[in-house]
């Protein structure tokens, strides 16, 4: 339906029509988003282990598992361009980030331009602005995607090959101290840990990175 449509025009349609929360099915009512119950499901958690770290430290914010509500709410937004729950993820994100890791900026990984032309937006800027915004600091567009990667490859070994150096970033956009990395999802690890790698390289002092499920 959204090739049909357009994304624009959807997300419009989201707004006046009657819905059903994403997490549950149950009817929405006026409250945007998610009902209260899937809402109150959202609890963020810092993780020490991932691909990112070659030793455990607390570096990674999520709100689970991808499965659930996590699962559904990640595909209304990806499929959707469903802000309220970019809002809702978001701030259930910020609401994790502890103090002490004093993130200075909040970066989005970026689609491929081409990618980002056939949906007409970033489900990973929506959840950046939301996260920047309730952390009060700058949502920056400091990563570029160098060339197209191989969306099979997403599934399959190689992946990591494919990856490297596929992303650069832009130095005049990142400020002092750490950054915080926004993903939807974070499955194998390799784009955020190529993203990572660009945002280090570039002068970030420390990377950060949030994700709606793992
Ligand atoms: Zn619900």
């Amino acid at each position: 339906m959204t090739a049909l449509i357009g994304p624009a025009l959807l997300a419009a349609l989201r707004t006046l029509l009657p819905r059903a929360c994403p997490g549950c099915s149950a009817q929405l009512g006026p409250q945007p988003g998610l009902c209260p119950a899937c809402h109150a499901a959202l609890r963020p958690q810092v993780q020490a282990h991932s691909p990112l770290r070659p030793r455990p430290e607390p570096h990674l914010v999520t709100l689970g598992p991808y499965s659930g509500v996590r699962r559904r709410a990640v595909r209304e937004l990806k499929f959707a361009q469903a802000r309220d729950l970019a809002a809702l993820l978001g701030g259930a994100l910020a609401s994790g980030v502890p103090a002490e890791w004093d993130v200075q900026a909040v970066v989005p990984v970026p689609l491929h331009p081409a990618r980002q032309r056939q949906r007409g937006f970033n489900q990973a800027e929506l959840l950046g602005r939301a996260l920047a915004g309730a952390l009060a600091v700058p949502c920056v567009p400091a990563l570029t995607r160098t060339r197209a990667t191989a969306q099979q490859a997403r599934r399959h070994g190689a992946q990591r090959e494919d990856l490297r150096g596929a992303f650069r970033a832009h130095e005049g956009f990142l400020p002092t101290g750490a950054v915080l990395l926004v993903d939807d999802v974070l499955t194998t690890g390799f784009t955020a840990l190529a993203c990572q790698d660009a945002l280090l390289q570039a002068g970030a002092a420390q990377v950060y990175v949030a994700v709606v499920a793992r």
